[in-house]
């Protein structure tokens, strides 16, 4: 009898092992996949790039339900963020390879076109994608324009 319990106890005992290390495991593939969060095409969808009004600084956000605007900027702490428009030009009319994160006036109650602070070409909102040959106007075409 002794002998026999003695001998079943020890594949038990191993079975025991076995299962911790496969709970051990599965922590660790969920620690990590948690680690790492969402995918980045996930990710990209889910986030928006906009400018802080107050400090004039670019930040990143995720895009959640119900958000309403201004959003809280991390550069004042404030509610002065908003949603970023891109310039994707250079002054001499070329197109960027990196586009230029611009706030428009329209955001901050100023009157008037925005103009790109890097290139001081016309920002509009949903600003469109770049046509190679066809930059918008600078800040002194655009007032040439109105003048005619
Ligand atoms: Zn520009």
């Amino acid at each position: 009898m002794g002998f026999g319990r003695g001998s079943s106890a020890q594949p038990r005992g191993r079975v025991v092992l076995a299962i911790s290390s496969v709970i051990g495991m599965a922590l660790g593939i969920w620690s990590v996949a948690h680690y790492l969060g969402p995918s980045p095409a996930v990710a990209a969808s889910t986030r928006g790039q906009y400018m802080c009004a107050e400090t004039g600084k670019p930040f990143t956000l995720t895009i959640t339900p119900g958000m309403t605007l201004p959003v809280r900027s991390p550069h004042s702490g404030k509610n002065t963020g908003y949603p970023a428009e891109f310039c994707y030009w250079t002054s001499d009319g070329n197109i960027r390879k990196e586009p230029v994160a611009v706030l428009l006036n329209s955001y901050l109650g100023k009157p008037g076109p925005t103009f790109c602070p890097d290139c001081a070409r016309l920002v509009r909102a949903r600003n469109p994608q770049p046509v190679p040959g066809h930059p918008p106007p600078t800040r002194q075409e655009y007032k040439h324009f109105e003048e005619e």
